[in-house]
C-alpha cells in the first residue's frame, strides 16, 4: 500500500499540520490502495502564504523565462506517462489503455498549448490615449474532480501559470494519486518555491479555506453544479473571480441525412467513454422517430462490444464506476428509467458478469446500459448520471430535435450529424452549448472549452483560458 504523508508547500514536501489521512480505494477491487493527508485549513494558510509571496517573482519574470519553466514540467510530466496512465486506471477505474492515451496525455498537451502561447510576444493594446496591458491577477485556488485527476488540474495551473500567477491546488480526496507523481514532476523541473503548491483533503474543511482565502485573489472550480454553487456563493463574500466547470447532458443530435451506423457507433463509445464519468459525454442520442428502431439496435450491438472488467486488462472497454457512492447512484437512476416507462435495451441493474480469472468481483462495475424512446423531459433525460447510461430519444423533425437538444439547464458540449458538412455547422449554431462536434470531429485542446447556463462560467483550454487568470489595467496616456 502506497502512503502519502506529505502535502507540497513552497517548494517542499511538508507533513500536514492536522496529521489526518484520508484511504484511497481501487475501485475494480474495493481495497485501499493508499493513504494521502487530509488537509487543514491551517494547511491552506501556509499554502496561500507560500503562493503570495512567490507571486511577485513569478508575475515579473518575462514570458520566455516563464516558457523555460514550463517546458521543463512537460517534460518531466511526459516522462511519468506510463506510470501516471497506470496510476489512474487503479484510482480512478479508467481502462489502462484510455488511461495512458487520454488520461496521461492531456495533461501533457496541456502545458504544450501555454509553451505555444508563451512563445508569442505580448502586445499592449492601444485605444485611444490608452494603453490596455494584461497582467496577472494573483493568487490561484484549482479545485478538481476525480474523472479526470490529472488533466483537471493540468487544465488550471498551465494557463494560470503562463498568465503569471501562482497556484494552490486541492485536487479530489476520491481519485488524488496522479496528482502527487505530477508535483513529483514540478520538484523535479525546478519551479520556483511556493509557486505550485499542493494541499489535500475534504472540501469542507481544505476547499472552503480556500475559497474564503482573503489572499486568494482567483478560484477556478471543476465539479457538480452543487458544489460549485457553493463554492461561488462563498468566493462571492471577498469579491473572488470566479471559473466554474459543472456538469453536463450533452445532445448527440443524428439528423436525417446523417450517416446512422457511423454516428451511432461514434455516439454509443462517447456516452461510455471512462465508464461515462465524463462532463462532456453525449448522454442523450436523439434520432429521427421514423429512424428510432434502426437506431436502437445499433446501439445496442455497439453498447454490448462494452466488455466489464479489470482496467488493467487490455480487453476491458468498461472498468468500474468510481466508488460504491457512484456505483449507487448510477443504479438509481437506471431504475428511475425503468420506472419512467422508457425501454430498456441492454444493461440495467444486475451486475454484470466478470471474465474468468478477474479478480475483481468486489468492485463498482455497472453493465453499459441503453434506454430507448425516453422522454426527453424524464429525469434520466435531464440529469446528470455519471454513468454508463445512454438515452436515445426520438424527434418529429430538426426544430423538433434543437427544442429537445437545447431543453435541459446544462449546456456543456454536443454533437451533429449531417451528410451535409454546412447544415451541420448550422445546426451547431443554435445549440446553446460551450463545445458542438460536427460529424464527430477530433477534440482540439487549443479550443476554449466551457459551458453555458448550469454547466459553468468561464472557459478553459486554449488562449482563452488565460483571460481567467489575467487582469486588464487601463493606462491613460
Ligand atoms: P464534486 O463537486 O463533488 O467535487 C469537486 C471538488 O470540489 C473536489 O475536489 C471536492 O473535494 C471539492 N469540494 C467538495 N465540497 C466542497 C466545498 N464545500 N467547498 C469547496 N470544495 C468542495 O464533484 P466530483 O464528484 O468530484 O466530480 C464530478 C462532477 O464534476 C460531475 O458533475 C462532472 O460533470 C463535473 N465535471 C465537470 C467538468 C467540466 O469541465 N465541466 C469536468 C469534469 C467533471
Amino acid at each position: 500500500m502506497e502512503t502519502r504523508s506529505d502535502l507540497y508547500i513552497g517548494g517542499a514536501w511538508v507533513p500536514s499540520i492536522g496529521g489526518g489521512t484520508i484511504s484511497v480505494e481501487n475501485p475494480a477491487t474495493a481495497e485501499v490502495i493508499a493513504t494521502i493527508p487530509a488537509g487543514t485549513s491551517a494547511d491552506v494558510d501556509a499554502a496561500v502564504a507560500a503562493a503570495t509571496e512567490a507571486f511577485p517573482a513569478w508575475a515579473g519574470l518575462s514570458r520566455a523565462e516563464r516558457r523555460d519553466h514550463l517546458v521543463r514540467v512537460r517534460d518531466a510530466l511526459a516522462a511519468r506517462q506510463d506510470e501516471i496512465g497506470k496510476t489512474i486506471a487503479l484510482d480512478v477505474g479508467t481502462p489502462l489503455r484510455i488511461a495512458t492515451k487520454i488520461q496521461a496525455a492531456l495533461p501533457i498537451t496541456d502545458f504544450e498549448v501555454y509553451i505555444e502561447a508563451l512563445a508569442e510576444p505580448a502586445v499592449d493594446e492601444r485605444i485611444g490615449n490608452s494603453i490596455v496591458v494584461r497582467e496577472p491577477a494573483g493568487v490561484v485556488a484549482a479545485i478538481t474532480p476525480w474523472n479526470y485527476p490529472l488533466h483537471q488540474a493540468t487544465a488550471k495551473i498551465a494557463p494560470a501559470l503562463a498568465a503569471g500567477c501562482t497556484v494552490v491546488l486541492k485536487p479530489s480526496e476520491v481519485a488524488p494519486l496522479s496528482v502527487f507523481l505530477f508535483m513529483e514532476a514540478v520538484h523535479e523541473a525546478g519551479l520556483p518555491a511556493g509557486v505550485l503548491n499542493l494541499v489535500t483533503g475534504y472540501g469542507p474543511e481544505v476547499g472552503e479555506a480556500l475559497v474564503t482565502h482573503p489572499d486568494v485573489d482567483v478560484v477556478s472550480f471543476t465539479g457538480s453544479v452543487a458544489t460549485g454553487t457553493r463554492v461561488a456563493a462563498l468566493a462571492a463574500q471577498s469579491v473572488k473571480r470566479v471559473t466554474l466547470e459543472l456538469g453536463g447532458k450533452s445532445a448527440n443530435v443524428i439528423l436525417d441525412d446523417a450517416d446512422l451506423a457511423l454516428a451511432v457507433k461514434v455516439g454509443v463509445s462517447n456516452a461510455f467513454l471512462n465508464g461515462g464519468q465524463t462532463c462532456t459525454a453525449w448522454t442523450r442520442m436523439l434520432v429521427p422517430a421514423a429512424k428510432h428502431d434502426e437506431a436502437v439496435a445499433l446501439a445496442k450491438t455497439a453498447a454490448e462490444t462494452f466488455a466489464v472488467g479489470d482496467p488493467l486488462d487490455s480487453a476491458t472497454r468498461l472498468g468500474p464506476l468510481v466508488s460504491a457512492n457512484q456505483k449507487k447512484r448510477v443504479l438509481d437512476y437506471i431504475r428511475s428509467g425503468i420506472d419512467s416507462g422508457a425501454t430498456l435495451v441492454t444493461g440495467g441493474v444486475d451486475d454484470p458478469t466478470l471474465p474468468e480469472g478477474n479478480a475483481t468481483s468486489h468492485g463498482h462495475f455497472v453493465s453499459a446500459t441503453v434506454f430507448a424512446g425516453v422522454d426527453p423531459d424524464s429525469v434520466i433525460a435531464q440529469e446528470e448520471i455519471f454513468g454508463p447510461v445512454l438515452s436515445i430519444i426520438p424527434f418529429d423533425d430538426e426544430e423538433h430535435a434543437l427544442a429537445i437538444a437545447n431543453g435541459t439547464s446544462y449546456g456543456l458540449h454536443g454533437s451533429v450529424w449531417s451528410g451535409d458538412q454546412e447544415h451541420g455547422v448550422a445546426f451547431a449554431r443554435r445549440v446553446r452549448t460551450g463545445q458542438i462536434d460536427v460529424n464527430g470531429a477530433a477534440y482540439n485542446p487549443r479550443a476554449p472549452f466551457g459551458g453555458y447556463k448550469h454547466s459553468g462560467i468561464g472557459r478553459e483550454m486554449g488562449v482563452a483560458a488565460m483571460d481567467e487568470y489575467t487582469e486588464i489595467k487601463s493606462i491613460q496616456v
